[in-house]
């Protein structure tokens, strides 16, 4: 695997590769990778001739600072699986290989619409307006044909598809969400379940429960409302300290969904924020009825 620092270095590569016509496949991350990143990799690896992963924490899409310096850094034990799983080239820039001018100078506005107004848009602001400009900028370097996001980040993906609409590279770049990677008890692999005890990672697996017991509460006509006050509370008993938002809402708007019919609705998407001690835990899950 090459490591490159540098986006000159990551261009003389990817040139040489671009030449001989090869296919070029990317995933995009921050590191502190588990078996859902190496998912990504994988399903890159297995429809592109050069597998390109990012590790870079985008200090711009922080809107808590103390989240940011908390954010788990483990190199070389990202290096070692990025290694195993097969990945080509890691591209590894710094903040300032990155951002040359300044992080000030670099924050720019995309123009979102919804998105950026609902769910993590409006409870992380700023947050998709960060993700876009790296996301630009990597995608900018790495030039890639096809491009594999992760469905746990679902307002992402639906973000990441607005940017290729904003910079009109819909039909140069594919994207490819692939499915949430889960722990046995059904808690969504993350990065940030490593602040987490074991005791606590179990107590957060309600996350997940909590989406098929909403599933059954709608399927027995139970009012929205009350299915999301009871999945709440189901959250709080479990021991998390606080809710950013439990929500039943339409998959490709992201609109709340007020009253459900199965006649209406054939698929919602569930979509989850709440801090268990501290740590902030997202997840959402796609219910077909
Ligand atoms: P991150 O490093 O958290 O920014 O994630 C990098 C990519 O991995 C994003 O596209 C995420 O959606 C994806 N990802 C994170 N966790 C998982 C998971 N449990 N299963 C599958 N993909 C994931």
């Amino acid at each position: 695997m090459i490591v490159c620092h540098s986006h000159k270095d990551l261009t003389q590569h990817l040139v040489a590769y671009r030449h001989q016509n090869k296919k070029i496949g990317f995933v995009p991350t921050m590191g502190a990778l588990h078996l859902g990143h190496i998912s990504l990799i994988e399903a890159c690896k297995s429809q592109n001739n050069i597998t390109v992963c990012s590790i870079f924490v985008n200090p711009l899409q922080f809107n808590d600072k103390k989240d940011f310096e908390k954010y788990p850094i483990t190199i070389e034990e990202d290096k070692a699986m990025l290694k195993a799983s097969g990945c080509n080239i890691l591209f590894l820039p710094s903040v300032d290989e990155m951002y040359p001018y300044g992080l000030k100078a670099s924050t720019k506005e995309y123009d979102l619409g919804f998105l950026d107004t609902l769910w993590e848009g409006a409870y992380r602001p700023g947050h998709f307006n960060g993700v876009c400009a790296v996301v630009e900028l990597l995608l900018n370097m790495v030039q890639p044909n096809n491009l594999y996001l992760g469905q746990k980040d679902y307002q992402q993906c639906m973000v990441i598809t607005r940017l290729l609409q904003l910079m009109k590279k819909e039909n140069e770049i594919t994207i490819h969400i692939c499915s949430t990677l889960r722990e046995k008890n059904g808690l969504a692999m993350s990065s940030r379940n490593r602040r987490l005890s074991l005791d606590s990672q179990e107590k957060a697996s309600i996350i997940y429960k909590n989406f098929y017991f909403m599933k059954q509460q709608l399927l027995q006509n139970v009012l929205v409302n009350d299915v999301l006050k009871t999945a709440m509370e189901n959250l709080y008993q479990a021991g998390f300290d606080k809710i950013d938002y439990v929500s039943i809402c339409h998959p490709t708007t992201l609109e709340p969904i007020p009253f459900f019919n199965k006649q209406q609705y054939n698929q919602v998407v569930v979509l989850v924020a709440a801090f268990l001690h501290g740590v902030r835990l997202i997840d959402n899950e796609l219910l077909t009825f």
